[in-house]
C-alpha cells in the first residue's frame, strides 16, 4: 500500500521548510520530500538574512509563527538594523548567518515539529485524477519508484528545474553548485499543462579567509546592541563577527571589458532574464561605465568557515578571468578562490497561472511557492512558503484561503504583485513596492499579524503570551505619556518633536521613570507610534478609501467576456489574471479606470458586487 499524507511539500529550501512547518503545525499529516536532508534551508548564495524590504518579511513570517526569524537569531554572527537614521518605514534588520548552522538549526526545528515527516528523495512526477471541472492532485512519484498518495502538493524547488549553470563557456546541468538539476519534475509540470519560462541568477566567488589581506581593508562591524528578528528572542549575547569593505577599481574594470566576449551574459550563451537590481559585476561595468569603482563586501560564511563570500562581484566569467578580477582588488591580491562564481538558468512558472492563495488555477490542490514563482531571495521564498502551507491546509478543510492584503503585510504586497502583474524578471522585495510602508513597518509586524496567526492556529501559547505582554506594555507606556507633563507640556506632545527621544523624556520625568523597565522593543514601537501618528492616520484613511474596492469581491469563474462595454485589451487581461476583487482589477496593467467603472456596474447588475468576506479577516 502506498504511504499517504494530507500534504506533501517538494523541496526543503526556504519556501519548503516554512510551508511544511506551517502545514504540520496546523494539524495536517505532512511530508517534506527533498533531494538532500543535509541541504535543508541551504543558503545558495549570500550568507545573510533580512535587509531592506526583506527584513520586514522575516518579521511577518515570525509574527505568523514561522521559522526564519527564530533560526537566524539562533545562529546569526553579525546583526545590523539598516537605515537606523532614516524613517521607521524603511528600517530593517539584517544579519550575517553562519550558513551551515542555519541549515542545521532549521532542520532541528523541523524534526521537532509533530506531524511532519522528512524524507530524502527526488520527485519526478505529480499525478492527478479527473475531478469535476479541474484535475486534482492524487499523488507523487519519486525517481526510485516510491509513490505517495496525497490530495495536496506544494512545489518549492527553487532554481532546480532544468537548472543549467554557466562558468565561462562551461555549462553544467545542476540545481546549484554540486547538486543535480530536477529534470523529470520540470517535464511533468509541462505535461500537466503549465507554461514554463526561463530565468537567470548568479553568485560571486568565495575566497579562502587565510589568503585575504584584511589589514588593508575597512572593517564593517555589527550593532553594539544586536536587534533580534524574532519577537520571541529576548536578546542576542553572542560575540559579533566583523565583515570588511573593499572596492573594484579601473584595473578590475579593464580586465572585465577585455573579456566580455567570453562572458556568457554577453556572448549570447545565457538568454534568460536576470535580476536587474542585482547585476553581475560584468553587467555593472557595462551599464555604469562612468563609475570608477564598485563596493565589494567580504562576508564570512560562518564563524569556523574558511569561506569568505565576495558580495558585489557576482559573475559567470571564466575561472582564469575571475582570478584576474579578484586579484585586482585591494586585500584580495593573493586570495585563493575556493568556489568560482557562476550563473544559473532555470525554469519558473509565470504567475498568471496561480491565484492569490498560491494554488495553480488549473489543477486543484497544486500549490507553488518560492523561486519557482519567479521571485529571488530566501525571505521572499519563506513568505510565500508559509502562505502556501496555510492555504493547502485550509483548502483540505474547505475553508477560505488566507489572502493577506497590501495594507496588511509585505507578503500581501509581494503575492498581489506576482499574481496581478506577473514579473518577467526575478522579483525581489523593496520597500518602494509597498504603497503603505508607514503602516507595514518591521517594528509592528506582530501587531499586524500575530492575532491572525493565533486565529489560524499557528501561534503557540508562548508567542501569544509574549504578544499580549507587548500590547499591555505598549498601552501602559502610551497612557503614561498622555498623563505626564514636563515643563507644563504633555510628554506625548514633546515626543512628537523631531529632536526629542523617549529615552530623554524618561530621564527628565519621574512620572515616566517606570518605563525604563519595559522591553526596549516596546519602547521603540511606542516612540515610533507617537512620533508618526499623523502619517499613520493619514495612511489609514487612504487604506479605508481603497478598502471599499478591495472588498468588492469578484466571484470565481466570472465571465468577463459577457460584460458589455469592456475594451478588448481589458477583457483579455482580466481573463488571463482572473482577479478576485475590484481592487485587484484596478492594479492590472492595461486595465484603466473606465474599465473598472464598467465592470463595477456589470457586477452590480449581476448582483455580485456586495462587499464579500475579506478572506484574511474571516480566517
Ligand atoms: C547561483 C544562485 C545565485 C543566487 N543569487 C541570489 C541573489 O543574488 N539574491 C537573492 O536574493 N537570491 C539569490 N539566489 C536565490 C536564493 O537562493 C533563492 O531565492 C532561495 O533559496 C529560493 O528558495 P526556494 O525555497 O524557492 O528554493 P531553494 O532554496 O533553491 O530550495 C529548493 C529545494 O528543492 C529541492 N528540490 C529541487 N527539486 C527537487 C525534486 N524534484 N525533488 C525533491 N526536492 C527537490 C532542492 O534540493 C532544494 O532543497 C541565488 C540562487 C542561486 C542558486
Amino acid at each position: 500500500m502506498a504511504a499517504s499524507f494530507d500534504i506533501v511539500v517538494i523541496g526543503g529550501g526556504h519556501a519548503g521548510v516554512e510551508a511544511a512547518h506551517a502545514a504540520a503545525r496546523l494539524g495536517a499529516d505532512t511530508a517534506l520530500v527533498t533531494m538532500n536532508l543535509e541541504a535543508i534551508a541551504r543558503m545558495s548564495c549570500n550568507p545573510a538574512i533580512g535587509g531592506l524590504g526583506k527584513g520586514q518579511i522575516v518579521r511577518e513570517v515570525d509574527a505568523l509563527g514561522g521559522l526564519m526569524g527564530w533560526a537566524i537569531d539562533a545562529v546569526g554572527i553579525q546583526f545590523r538594523l539598516l537605515n537606523r537614521s532614516k524613517g521607521p518605514a524603511v528600517r530593517a534588520p539584517r544579519a550575517q548567518a553562519d550558513s551551515g548552522r542555519y541549515s542545521a538549526e532549521v532542520r532541528r526545528l523541523l524534526e521537532e515539529t509533530p506531524g511532519l515527516t522528512l524524507l530524502e528523495g527526488t520527485v519526478e512526477e505529480i499525478e492527478t485524477r479527473a475531478s469535476g471541472r479541474l484535475p486534482e492532485v492524487a499523488g507523487l512519484r519519486l525517481d526510485d519508484g516510491r509513490f505517495f498518495k496525497t490530495r495536496s502538493v506544494i512545489v518549492t524547488v527553487g532554481t532546480f528545474l532544468h537548472g543549467l549553470m554557466h562558468c565561462g563557456p562551461k555549462q553544467t546541468e545542476g540545481g546549484r553548485i554540486g547538486e543535480p538539476a530536477s529534470v523529470g519534475l520540470s517535464r511533468c509540470l509541462s505535461d500537466l499543462g503549465l507554461c514554463l519560462a526561463r530565468l537567470k541568477t548568479g553568485t560571486p566567488p568565495r575566497v579562502d579567509r587565510e589568503s585575504v589581506r584584511f589589514g588593508a581593508l575597512a572593517e564593517q562591524r555589527g550593532d553594539e546592541e544586536p536587534v533580534p528578528f524574532s519577537f520571541l528572542t529576548d536578546r542576542i549575547d553572542r560575540p559579533q563577527t566583523c565583515c570588511w569593505i573593499t572596492h573594484t577599481n579601473q584595473a578590475t574594470h579593464e580586465v572585465i571589458r577585455a573579456n566580455l566576449h567570453c562572458a556568457p551574459l554577453y556572448s549570447g550563451q545565457i538568454r534568460a532574464r536576470g535580476p536587474r537590481y542585482c547585476p553581475s559585476i560584468e553587467d555593472k561595468v557595462v551599464r555604469f561605465a562612468d563609475k570608477a569603482h564598485h563596493h565589494v563586501f567580504l562576508e564570512p560564511e560562518g564563524v569556523d568557515s574558511e569561506r569568505i563570500y565576495c558580495n558585489g562581484i557576482s559573475t559567470s566569467l571564466p575561472p582564469d578571468v575571475q582570478e584576474a578580477v579578484v586579484h585586482s582588488i585591494a586585500g584580495l591580491e593573493h586570495a585563493r578562490i575556493l568556489q568560482y562564481g557562476y550563473a544559473i538558468e532555470y525554469d519558473s512558472v509565470p504567475t498568471d497561472q496561480i491565484g492569490a492563495s498560491l494554488e495553480v488555477k488549473a489543477i486543484g490542490g497544486l500549490f507553488l511557492a518560492g523561486q519557482i514563482n519567479g521571485t529571488s531571495g530566501y525571505e521572499e521564498a519563506a513568505g510565500q512558503g508559509i502562505i502556501a502551507g496555510i492555504n493547502a491546509v485550509r483548502r483540505l478543510r474547505g475553508q477560505d484561503s488566507l489572502i493577506l492584503r497590501r495594507d496588511q503585510a509585505y507578503i500581501g504586497v509581494m503575492i498581489d504583485d506576482l499574481v496581478t502583474r506577473p514579473p518577467d524578471e526575478p522579483y525581489r522585495m523593496f520597500t518602494s513596492r509597498a504603497e503603505y510602508r508607514m503602516t507595514l513597518r518591521c517594528d509592528n509586524a506582530d501587531k499586524r499579524l500575530t492575532h491572525l496567526g493565533r486565529e489560524l492556529g499557528l501561534v503557540c501559547d508562548h508567542r501569544w503570551e509574549v504578544f499580549q505582554r507587548t500590547c499591555r506594555q505598549s498601552a501602559e507606556a502610551e497612557q503614561s505619556l498622555t498623563r505626564a507633563r514636563i515643563d507644563g507640556v504633555l510628554a506625548r506632545d514633546l515626543l512628537r518633536r523631531p529632536e526629542t527621544t523617549l529615552a530623554d523624556l524618561i530621564k527628565r520625568s519621574p512620572a515616566l521613570e517606570a518605563l525604563a523597565n519595559l522591553d526596549a522593543r516596546v519602547l521603540d514601537g511606542v516612540e515610533i507610534a507617537v512620533k508618526y501618528d499623523g502619517y499613520v492616520r493619514r495612511q489609514q484613511r487612504q487604506i479605508e478609501r481603497y478598502r471599499s474596492l478591495e472588498d468588492r469581491r469578484i466571484p470565481p469563474g466570472f465571465e468577463f467576456d459577457s460584460v458589455p462595454g469592456l475594451r478588448r485589451e481589458a477583457r483579455e487581461k482580466l481573463a488571463a489574471i482572473g482577479p478576485g476583487s475590484l481592487g485587484q482589477v484596478a492594479r492590472i496593467p492595461g486595465v484603466n479606470p473606465a474599465d473598472v467603472a464598467v465592470l463595477w456596474v456589470a457586477m452590480q447588475r449581476a448582483g455580485g458586487a456586495g462587499p464579500g468576506p475579506n478572506s484574511s479577516d474571516s480566517a
